[in-house]
């Protein structure tokens, strides 16, 4: 089947207010383009050289998430077009991203990960740390940076019960603090598990191989 198909069909299958954010990392421009004359705009990368390479030269229109582990000598390559970044695990991080919010003259939005999975190779910061970057007076003085809400990825795993749980506990920190914060987006959800994510207060959704198939474009 055709990646335009798949969107479609795909985007039937979704509440209209679920942001979709298609994850394009391996697919070729060409590929990207095909859905974005589907009417997709918000396409996800994990890697900053891939990302900026296709940015040079896909609409201008596209708007680019994040959605990898962010390292602080790269935040200046994406800084200057970058529309959300989703992996933010470390107020030093934050502090970076505010620097080049700062030198590119932009507020720069960015999501909060936190670590619901199990496995170990899962970045995020744990509801400890969240809550201590929260409480931090030096987030407040973060001028170029907008902290939108969460991010989590669940436990690769069958068991539903595990994955709901994990979704659950984020939804609810989510919750605990979305007024306070001002939040309004929680990124939950993949191929795999976006049914259970959505069922537990997801806004925006992850879709990589449900649009795009799992080889290389
Ligand atoms: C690859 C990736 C996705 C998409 O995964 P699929 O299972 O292909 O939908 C979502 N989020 C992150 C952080 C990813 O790295």
């Amino acid at each position: 089947m055709s990646v335009t198909k798949n969107l479609l069909k795909f985007k039937n299958k979704i509440p209209e207010n679920i942001k979709l954010v298609a994850v394009s990392k391996t697919k070729s421009p060409a590929t990207i383009l095909e859905t974005y004359k589907a009417g997709q705009r918000i396409f996800g990368e994990n890697r900053v050289q891939e990302l900026i390479e296709k940015q040079a030269i896909l609409p201008k229109d596209i708007q680019w998430h994040f959605i990898g582990h962010l390292q602080k000598n790269k935040v200046k390559y994406i800084a200057p077009f970058i529309n959300l970044i989703h992996g933010i695990d470390t107020l030093s991080c934050l502090e970076e991203i505010n620097k080049q919010g700062m030198k590119n003259k932009k507020i720069i939005s960015c999501l909060l990960q936190i670590k619901i999975a199990k496995e170990n190779t899962k970045y995020g910061m744990s509801f400890q740390e969240l809550e201590k970057i929260l409480e931090s007076k030096k987030q407040n003085h973060f001028q170029n940076v907008k902290i939108k809400g969460l991010m989590g990825m669940a436990t690769f795993t069958k068991n539903k019960m595990q994955i709901q749980n994990e979704f659950e506990s984020l939804k609810n920190l989510f919750e605990k603090h979305k007024k306070t914060q001002n939040w309004s987006i929680l990124s939950t959800g993949m191929s795999g598990d976006y049914e259970l994510a959505i069922e537990n207060g997801s806004t925006m959704i992850r879709i990589g191989s449900a649009i795009f198939g799992n080889k290389k474009t």
